[in-house]
């Protein structure tokens, strides 16, 4: 079964609130890149086949996917193909963990749509760069990038928030939310998304602390009359849009 696992480590809060799914039949191999992972920062959802590996993307879906080539059941590849051919995961970013050189260089010239591979063995270093970059891609920023919106800016780094020259004081909660939002800027979140990627999914708060803080941080972002960026979609949830809803 896939199984989540939240880090606390408050120093690696700029990769928090990134999920990584590793499918990856091979015990020893699936644990030491979890336990990395883990180290780095990020959120890490296990696999041992493609069969869960599709349960647990449809439970949550991750930001990354360490895919492996062989698998028992479906190849890895042909769940890449799976996934690129499915609406709500055509742009999820795939890293493909090849065993040969021969696997690598048949994918090198074969379109599953994977955005990288890595040919085993590999250094973790190595992967963690890899993932990081191919994340930079997808989202056109880096894990370190300050974040700008308008004379709105998050630092990840020194976790400040301005407006223009303004410092805004601004609590752990509400500055995880506005990452969070300003990190994927433009699509709906429900309350229950929101807790699952802002609060962990390994919390239990009520959805009507979502509302509390969106308050919260509405009412900081007003003077620069900011607070419409964080917008209600009503019977749906909430989006961060520079666009007029
Ligand atoms: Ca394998």
């Amino acid at each position: 079964m896939p199984k989540s696992c939240n880090t606390g480590d408050a120093t690696s809060i700029k990769s928090m609130q990134t999920r990584i799914l590793i499918v990856e039949d091979e015990t020893a191999i699936r644990e030491m890149v979890v336990m990395s992972l883990h180290r780095e920062g990020f959120e890490v959802q296990e696999a041992t086949d493609a069969a869960s590996a599709g349960i647990a993307i449809a439970d949550k879906i991750p930001d990354l996917v360490l895919l492996d080539w062989m698998l028992p059941g479906m190849s890895g590849v042909e769940f890449a193909k799976r996934l690129r051919g499915d609406e709500m995961t055509r742009e999820l970013p795939i890293i493909m963990l090849t065993a040969r050189g021969q696997e690598a260089d048949k994918l090198s010239g074969f379109d599953a749509g994977v955005d990288d591979y890595v040919p085993k063995p590999f250094s973790v270093k190595e992967l963690i760069a890899r993932i990081h970059a191919v994340l930079k891609r997808a989202r056109g920023f880096g894990p370190d990038e300050i974040l700008t919106v308008e004379r709105l800016t998050l630092d990840p780094v020194s976790h400040r928030v301005t407006i223009g020259d303004d410092q805004i004081k601004i609590g752990p909660t509400e500055f995880r939310l506005l990452q969070f939002f300003m990190t994927h800027p433009e699509r709906v979140y429900t309350r229950g998304q929101l807790l699952d990627r802002v609060w962990g999914s390994n919390v239990y708060v009520e959805e009507r602390t979502v509302d509390v803080h969106i308050r919260r941080l509405r009412k900081l972002l007003e003077a620069a009359q900011y607070d419409k960026f964080v917008q209600t979609v009503h019977g749906t949830g909430y989006r961060f849009s520079v666009k007029q809803s």
